[in-house]
């Protein structure tokens, strides 16, 4: 697409050419074209959203090996409510306080090393963070992150769950945290936002004894950006569908879907819950299902190739440059094959960091990888490029990566 038609030109905005990879505040992926598809079309006419959540979960739970599955309004929001259904249960009184937690058993063991920005939304539903272990093992002082005595030691009447984010590094492994909480009869809440690809990830975490398994939906999956999924045992699902949905419902007509056990609902209908906040749309529901199936169906072999094309285009062209080093690190947590472009100080007229910032500020604007500046470091990631894209982002680097002028002044010798 020409980025002169962009829509954010409408309101004097913009448009991002996006070699950072997936990051949400530059709009997280590149939606695949099916569930743009699948969104039209859920426009058109209404559903009774709790019905296509059950459709969801049954979808859910056969690509997961999971009992059920939920459809949230991103990762995020999927932390939320599974920390919500760990602390209230089927305890309709408890949905109605969250996040008041008054009589009610509220924290959540985390491993130091697994806390991030992202538990917020553990306490936004009413949870009470408390870590375990030990939050620097780089030191070379003997330490290791969590030893399992010490998640055996919290966990006490006021344990809801044990949290774990879930990444190549993290220790100790799944499957010793989820032992010691199912012998306290513990659930254990899994962060595997961008732990996909690849898809056998999807059942990986609850083969390894997750209780809930939460991804977002607008990272590789490509859905909506605003989606994610929680995969995981029915009872707490049937919790998390009731704390979320709206349920302003007329009793004495109304079916309970299957995702809702209609037992529960004899004692009366809860309220809207502290997840009402974070509603999903019928159209992301249906963009979001729409994505996983072209998700998990396409070739992941072939997407990669993609990337790696272009990431080697990148590594030839820019790495003839005097000054600049470049590298293909397949490594990374990204999952894709990026470029590392070292910059010699010594040699280039800028800094790594003048320079991203010099990007962003061009029309369109460029967003390079930018955790790595103060190395000197400007990292490609060729996730969210088109091909077109490609090209606008290699002349741009070439026009902003030039040498020092020389100077005139005679180098001093003695
Ligand atoms: C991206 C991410 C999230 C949030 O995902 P959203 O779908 O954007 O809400 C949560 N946890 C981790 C570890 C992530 O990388």
């Amino acid at each position: 697409m020409n980025s002169q038609d962009s829509i954010y030109r409408t309101y004097n905005v913009s448009p991002v050419i996006n070699a950072a990879g997936t990051k949400t505040r530059i709009g997280g992926s590149r939606i695949r074209p099916e569930a743009i598809d699948a969104m039209e079309r859920a426009a058109e006419s209404f559903v009774v959203l709790s019905e296509l959540q059950s459709a969801a979960s049954e979808r859910i739970s056969e690509l997961t090996g999971a009992e059920a599955g939920y459809v949230t309004a991103g990762a995020s929001a999927g932390l939320l409510l599974a920390a919500a259904a760990t602390i209230a249960g089927d305890d309709f009184e408890a949905m109605a306080q969250l996040p008041v937690t008054d009589g009610v058993a509220d924290e959540i063991i985390m491993p130091r090393t697994h806390r991030t920005a992202y538990d917020h939304a553990f306490t936004a539903a009413g949870g009470t963070i408390v870590d375990v272990g030990t939050n620097d093992v780089e030191l070379g002082t003997g330490a290791a992150t969590v030893e399992p005595w010490e998640l055996h030691g919290a966990i006490s009447e006021q344990t809801a769950a044990i949290g774990y984010v879930e990444k190549s590094y993290t220790q100790p492994p799944l499957s010793v945290v989820t032992e010691i909480a199912h012998e306290h009869d513990v659930p254990v809440i899994v962060d595997a936002a961008a732990e996909v690809p690849p898809v056998a990830n999807f059942e990986r975490f609850i083969d390894a004894g997750a209780d809930l398994v939460v991804f977002s939906g607008g990272k590789a999956i490509r859905g909506p950006q605003t989606t994610g999924i929680v995969a995981g045992r029915s009872a707490l699902i049937e919790s998390i569908a009731l704390q979320n949905l709206d349920m302003h419902i007329a009793r004495d007509i109304w079916d309970a879907p299957s995702i809702i056990d209609s037992v529960a609902l004899e004692e009366g209908v809860p309220r809207h819950g502290i997840g009402r906040s974070a509603k999903v749309g019928k159209e992301e529901l249906a963009g979001l299902l729409a994505a996983l199936e072209s998700f998990v169906t396409e070739d992941q072999d072939a997407v990669y190739e993609t990337w790696m094309a272009r990431s080697t285009y990148f590594h030839q062209q820019l790495g003839g440059i005097e000054g600049v080093e470049t590298t293909i690190d397949t490594s990374g947590e990204s999952r894709a094959p990026v470029v590392e472009l070292s910059l010699d100080p010594a040699v280039i007229d800028h800094s790594a960091t003048e320079i991203a910032a010099d990007l962003r500020s061009q029309d369109p604007r460029l967003f390079v990888g930018s955790d790595r500046l103060t190395e000197e470091m400007i990292v490609l990631n060729p996730m969210c490029l088109t091909d077109e894209e490609v090209e606008y982002v290699l002349e741009r680097l070439l026009e902003a990566i030039t040498p020092k002028a020389t100077s005139n002044v005679e180098p001093f010798t003695e």
